[in-house]
């Protein structure tokens, strides 16, 4: 049977202007990795039945019927430096597809060759950064958070340079949408009216039917990216590379390159190799989603009639963040600690617990599970001076007898949030390491293992313990 993609390219239908024509890069040996056969039925794809066909297919060497292979232009702010063109670098999109619950998804696929918008670069991306970002995207996805997806992954035969030659490969990226703040700042730049009306009202179509105009539009971008900060940070996830050109309209995680999870708590964690100063750190993050806001505000002041107004309005809209990421915080925190009724000073209780980690070495992920059992005193064990944890631990029991909440049912409600599994950084390494030995078992494994986080198994100890001294990753890298 041959590929089956229900395609309806909407975005191709825009302006030329929007994108190149672009087809994939014929790769030497296509060989499959892995096919998310759980989305395949979500999104209601017909794959070929052979691996070697899949694999063409997923390396692009086969072209589905009804695709509009396209490279994406966009512009952005990268670490607050303007970029005034950007673009698909190292992706071509196939087009959309509309699943059979009639929602739309980008298909596209990652490290497929050079387009116009390659810069200095290969087009390519080998295996490592692509099934760091399979892992990643997938685990994200099963801790319930907005993100784009992995469909699958193939080796191609060839090798990439890097600082040394590394297997090549491709992701197949899934994702609502590929738009961009990036991408309103691109035709803003120029002064393209009639493309940034043209750009907003396919957005607002596509995912915030209800928004009324530019302005409708930024309240409800802000309130996706409150919502969605709020919760990288409640699993402890640091993106990394918030710049505007990796910001989404649609509220979904992008661009998994330098991105990581946090072992041991400290707020000003961060891991990427180019972040020279710590810019997109943990706890920067919701001022960078701000900051990121400012420049889609921007962006769309040339389709408001009075500007000073308008003006007046955005400005009101981007402070109005720092509001809405407080209380989308402050009901995950509050949600970790197991508190079912909402109180003022619950948020300042939470903090506590961060300070105390920050300062005896708690990590993230354990301390939150070992509260979520049934013997949360359990959770001192998971800091290296585990001093600081008794005075909190009485003040929390005490805000929690007030609440007369049964015990079942606060480790049912906790363990639902608090996951027993991450991918850590170490693990993801270790996956790497022998993917590019050409072994993709360990890949598999943590990919099946992540697949059901809030579940505490047996079988999966070593996954979840922090890194050994000798284990710990210091620094990320692009996805390059
Ligand atoms: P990123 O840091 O992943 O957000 O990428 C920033 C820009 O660099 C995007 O326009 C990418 O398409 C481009 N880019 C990254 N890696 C490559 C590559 N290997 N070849 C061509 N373009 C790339
Ligand atoms: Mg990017």
């Amino acid at each position: 049977m041959t590929a089956q993609f229900p395609f309806d390219n909407s975005y191709a239908r825009l302006p030329t202007r929007f994108y190149t024509r672009q087809n994939p890069a014929e790769v030497a040996a296509p060989g499959l990795i892995a096919v998310n056969h759980g989305l395949a039925e979500r999104l209601g794809l017909t794959l070929p039945e052979s691996a070697e066909d899949q694999a063409r297919l997923f390396a692009g060497n086969d072209i589905p019927d009804g695709a509009t292979p396209l490279a994406q232009v966009y512009a952005g702010h990268q670490f607050g430096g303007w970029s005034p063109q950007l673009g698909d670098g190292r992706a071509v999109m196939l087009g959309e597809v509309v699943a059979p619950d009639g929602a739309r998804f980008d298909i596209q696929l990652k490290g497929a060759g050079q387009t116009p918008y390659s810069r200095m670069g290969d087009g390519r991306a080998w295996v490592g950064p692509v099934i760091r970002e399979y892992i990643l995207s997938e685990a994200m996805a099963a801790l319930g958070i907005p993100t784009t997806r992995a469909l699958a992954a193939v080796t191609t035969g060839e090798t990439v340079l890097r600082e040394r030659a590394m297997p090549g490969a491709v992701l197949t990226r899934v994702a609502a949408s590929h738009i961009r703040v990036g991408t309103f700042q691109f035709f803003a730049a120029r002064r393209d009216v009639e493309a940034l009306q043209a750009l907003t009202d396919h957005t607002i179509a596509r995912h915030y039917p209800d928004a009324d105009g530019p302005s409708g539009l930024l309240e409800a971008v802000i309130g996706a990216q409150a919502d969605l900060v709020a919760r990288w940070m409640g699993v402890g996830f640091i993106h990394g590379v918030m710049n505007t050109d990796n910001m989404t309209l649609s509220g979904e995680t992008i661009d998994y390159g330098p991105c990581a999870f946090m072992d041991v708590y400290h707020p000003e964690t961060f891991f990427s190799s180019i972040d020279q100063f710590g810019r997109y750190a943990f706890a920067n993050q919701p001022q960078i989603a701000a900051w990121n806001l400012a420049q889609l505000a921007t962006a769309l002041l040339p389709l408001m009639p009075d500007r000073d107004a308008a003006i007046e309005r955005f400005t009101e809209a981007v402070n109005g963040f720092a509001e809405r990421f407080d209380a989308a915080w402050h009901g995950v925190l509050r949600r970790k600690l197991g508190l079912a009724e909402d109180r003022e000073e619950d948020a300042a209780l939470a903090f506590d617990l961060l300070d105390r980690m920050a300062q005896g070495g708690g990590d993230f992920t354990r301390v939150f599970r070992a509260l979520s059992g049934p013997n949360p005193a359990l959770a001192e064990a998971e800091f290296r001076a585990p001093r600081v944890f008794g005075p909190w631990f009485e003040a929390w029991q005490a805000r929690l007898a007030e609440e007369h909440r049964d015990e079942l049912a606060r480790v049912t409600a906790m363990q639902a949030v608090n996951p027993a599994l991450i991918p850590r950084n170490h693990s993801v390494e270790q996956a790497i390491q022998a993917a590019v030995a050409g072994d993709f078992g360990p890949f598999h494994r943590l990919n099946e293992a992540l697949s059901d986080p809030f579940t505490d198994r047996a079988d999966i100890l070593d996954l979840q313990a922090g890194p050994e001294e000798d284990e710990v990753v210091t620094q990320t890298f692009c996805g390059t």
